[in-house]
């Protein structure tokens, strides 16, 4: 059956969907999510993970109503840079950025929470729990939208706007550049002797960058290597584990003392080449899905949906889906979504790609942004806020 309805459409109630729904709710906007997963239930263990969020991030979770310390969010106040089995090294400070923090961490589950219950108490938004979407058809009349609910079976409606935000699992992209780097980021909780308040490692491998971020219980780590390595770390048990990163992360954070149970992420980037048309707009992961080596992911897709939101104005004042605004978005969305999607790409290829010298130049770049304070401040700033800085 085929409903019209006057709803903007969002795919996929994650992070980026309900930051797009609150956003557009506060313009007057109605808006139906429709959610593969369920909504209430406890999160899966699968969503664990610890996201370093900028403070422009923050920013715009404050107007939606988020505060960092209402989600036991973590400062990160300076970055250890280096690189394994090289020399240079470099530490990068906020107010190398003119900033008191880079930003903060947050747990992935608890954010989502947040977003969730907020959704809740908005009499704008109406949610479809437990209706995956199957496909979107798109037209300059309408995206006539086919799902599968799990109580009414399927199901097919007409709308004005839909805004995919499924994280770029599910819906079929053919305009899509895809990269799989054949390699897996393996994340976790971990504590250290040496853990300081506000201070964030990123340590270069052969095999992967690898990540510890302050986090509400220790460290986050973020482990990047060849699926084969990843599978094999996961197999170990907590002291195998412990000393085999202590092997190959050396002694800077500390003497590892204890892990939870680790989760395993694939790791490819998805870039689409035409996020905007025929009233079908992708955002965040949906529109681009980037290697964690830089934490920038969720922080371009809030960036997308800011923009959406300053595109679509006040609600029911025009048609959200007409072609002028599509354009509008797409074209003021470029620049970032190229030079961040490109620079991530380069940092997670630059210092593993099996090129004689590279890793050396890598060093190099390391110890001059050690002595230079301009390059410092840039790299910092781009650690801060990506390329929107
Ligand atoms: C290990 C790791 C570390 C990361 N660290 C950082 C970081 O430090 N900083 C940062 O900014 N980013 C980071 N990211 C990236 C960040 O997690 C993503 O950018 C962010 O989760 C994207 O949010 P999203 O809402 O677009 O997608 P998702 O979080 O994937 O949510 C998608 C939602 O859509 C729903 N859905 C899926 N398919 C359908 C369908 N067919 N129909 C209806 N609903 C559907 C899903 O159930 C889900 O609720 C990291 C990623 C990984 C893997």
């Amino acid at each position: 059956m085929t409903r019209i309805m006057d709803y903007i459409h969002i795919i996929g109630g994650g992070p980026a969907g309900c930051c797009m729904a609150l956003l557009l709710a506060q313009q007057g906007w109605p808006i139906l999510i429709l959610e593969a997963g369920d909504w209430s239930a406890e999160l899966t263990a699968k969503s664990e993970r610890t996201l370093a969020l900028s403070q422009s991030s923050w920013d715009v979770l404050a107007e939606i109503g988020i505060a960092p310390h209402e989600l036991n969010a973590q400062a990160i106040r300076s970055i250890h840079v280096s690189q394994r089995g090289m020399p240079g090294q470099v530490l990068l400070s906020a107010e190398d950025a003119g900033k008191q923090v880079f930003g903060y961490t947050v747990s992935y589950q608890l954010l989502l929470m947040g977003l969730r219950k907020k959704i809740q108490s908005q009499s704008l938004i109406t949610v479809q729990a437990n209706s995956r979407v199957l496909s979107i058809e798109g037209s300059s009349s309408a995206a006539r939208i086919s799902y599968q609910s799990a109580s009414s079976g399927k199901q097919s409606v007409l709308s004005a706007l839909s805004i995919i935000a499924d994280g770029g699992a599910e819906i079929d992209d053919p305009r899509a550049l895809n990269w799989s780097y054949g390699t897996e980021a393996l994340s976790c909780q971990i504590t250290s002797t040496g853990a300081k308040d506000g201070l964030a490692w990123e340590r270069f491998t052969p095999e992967g960058p690898i990540a510890l971020l302050p986090s509400a219980k220790g460290l986050a780590l973020i482990w990047t290597g060849s699926s084969r390595r990843i599978e094999d770390l996961c197999k170990l048990d907590d002291p195998a584990f412990l000393s085999a990163l202590q092997d190959w992360f050396g002694d800077r954070a500390g003497c590892f003392v204890s892990a939870s149970p680790r989760h395993r992420y694939p790791l490819k980037s998805r870039f689409s080449l035409r996020p905007a048309q025929h009233r079908v707009i992708r955002i965040a992961n949906a529109a681009q899905t980037l290697h964690p080596v830089a934490g920038q992911g969720f922080n371009l897709g809030l960036r997308d949906v800011v923009r959406l939101r300053d595109c679509l104005g006040r609600g029911q004042t025009q048609d959200p889906g007409h072609a002028s605004i599509l354009e509008l978005f797409s074209t003021s969305r470029r620049a970032d979504r190229w030079l961040t999607g490109g620079l991530t790409h380069l940092l997670a290829q630059g210092f593993t790609f099996p090129l004689p010298g590279l890793r050396s130049l890598g060093s190099c770049a390391l110890s001059a942004m050690d002595l230079t304070p301009y390059l410092r401040d840039r790299f910092a700033r781009l650690m801060s806020d990506g390329l929107a800085a």
